[in-house]
C-alpha cells in the first residue's frame, strides 16, 4: 500500500515554485495575494493564516485584510473591486464562508476571473468545463497532481467522487473527464441522494471522498486495490489529546488502508496540496500566462 504523502510532495512543489518566483523577480514582478477574511471563524482565520504563510516562503507577497462579520455587502464588493483595478495585486481569494447577508456567488463574480487564484469565477468554471487553460480551483488541482506524480493514471479507469460541491466533486469529476494524457477517467458522482452508495463505491477504481462526515467511507465500501483520496477535513472529540480533539478525513482510514493500494492519510495528503495548488495559481496570474497555459502539461 502507497501512502500518498501530499505533504512531502506540496514540500517539493513549494521548491519548484520559489524558483518560479526568482524567475518572476528577475524580471520585476513581485507576485502578490490579497486575502479577505470577513469574521472571525477560528477556522478561516487559521486557513487564511496557513495559505498566507505558505505564501510567504516560497517568496510571494501576501496581504490579509480581516474585516467585522457584519461588514456590508457594498463594502467586501468596494475592497474586491479596489483590488481588480490594483497591477500590483496578481491574486484575489475571500475566505468562504461569508457572512449570510452577503452572498457568496455575487462576490466570487466581482472578482477579475484573471486574479481568481481560487478558480470559483464562472469565467473560469466554464473554461474548466470546456478544458480551456484556467486557474483551477486549488483542491482538485491537488488530486491530480497528487496521482500524476505518484504516477498513478486514471487513463480508462472508473473514479467514483462522492459529493458534488462546486469546489471539491463537481470541479475534480470535471478535470478528470478531460481528454488528455492526465485525465481520461470514466467519472461517476453520488451525492446525498444516492440510494446505494455501496453500489457506486464498491465498483471504483479510484474513490475520492469529498463529504465533510467524519470516516463515512468504511472498508465495506470498497474493493480491494483501490486508489483512494480523502478529502474530508473533520475535528472529532479526543480527551486522549493534548487538544482535546483531532483530525480525520472522510475515510475510516484503518478499515480503508488494507484494503487500498494507494491511500492520502489526513491530515498530510489533500491539504497541503491544496495549498501548493493556491501558490501555483497565483504566480500564475502574476505571470498573466492563466488562460494560456494548458491545464496540465
Ligand atoms: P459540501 O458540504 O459543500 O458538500 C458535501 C457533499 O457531500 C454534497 O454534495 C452532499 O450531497 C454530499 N453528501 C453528504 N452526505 C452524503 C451521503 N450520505 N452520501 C453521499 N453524499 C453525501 O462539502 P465540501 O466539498 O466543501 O467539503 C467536503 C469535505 O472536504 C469537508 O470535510 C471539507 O472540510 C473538506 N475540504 C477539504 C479541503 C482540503 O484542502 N483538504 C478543501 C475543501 C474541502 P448534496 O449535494 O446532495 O447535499
Amino acid at each position: 500500500m502507497i501512502l500518498l504523502d501530499g505533504k512531502a510532495l506540496a514540500a517539493t512543489i513549494h521548491k519548484e515554485l520559489k524558483v518560479s518566483v526568482q524567475q518572476l523577480h528577475e524580471r520585476g514582478i513581485e507576485p502578490h495575494i490579497a486575502l479577505l477574511l470577513v469574521g472571525d471563524n477560528p477556522a478561516s482565520l487559521s486557513y487564511v493564516r496557513s495559505k498566507s504563510r505558505a505564501c510567504e516562503q516560497v517568496g510571494i507577497r501576501s496581504t490579509v485584510l480581516q474585516v467585522s462579520a457584519d461588514t456590508s455587502r457594498e463594502d467586501v464588493l468596494d475592497i474586491v473591486r479596489q483590488w481588480n483595478d490594483d497591477p500590483a495585486v496578481h491574486g484575489i481569494l475571500v475566505q468562504l464562508p461569508l457572512p449570510p447577508h452577503i452572498a457568496a456567488e455575487e462576490i466570487i463574480e466581482a472578482i477579475d476571473p484573471r486574479k481568481d487564484v481560487d478558480g470559483f469565477h464562472p469565467v473560469n468554471v466554464g473554461r474548466l468545463v470546456l478544458g480551456l487553460p484556467t486557474l483551477v480551483p486549488c483542491t482538485p488541482a491537488g488530486i491530480v497532481e497528487l496521482l500524476r506524480r505518484y504516477d498513478l493514471s486514471v487513463h480508462g479507469k472508473h473514479v467514483v467522487v462522492v459529493g458534488r460541491s462546486t469546489i471539491v466533486g463537481k470541479p475534480v469529476a470535471n478535470l478528470l473527464i478531460q481528454k488528455a494524457r492526465w485525465a481520461d477517467a470514466v467519472v461517476t458522482i453520488c451525492h446525498s441522494a444516492a440510494d446505494d452508495l455501496f453500489r457506486y463505491t464498491r465498483s471504483a477504481d479510484v474513490l475520492i471522498v469529498a463529504v465533510g462526515r467524519a470516516e463515512m467511507i468504511t472498508g465495506e465500501h470498497v474493493r480491494e486495490g483501490v486508489i483512494v483520496i480523502d478529502v474530508g477535513i473533520n475535528r472529532i472529540d479526543d480527551p486522549s489529546t493534548p487538544k482535546g480533539y483531532r483530525i480525520v478525513g472522510d475515510v475510516e482510514f484503518a478499515s480503508v488502508a488494507p484494503k487500498a493500494s494507494a491511500i492520502t492519510p489526513v491530515p498530510g495528503g489533500v491539504g497541503p496540496m491544496t495549498i501548493a495548488m493556491l501558490l501555483h495559481n497565483t504566480i500564475t496570474a502574476a505571470e498573466g500566462t492563466a488562460w494560456q497555459k494548458p491545464l496540465f502539461p
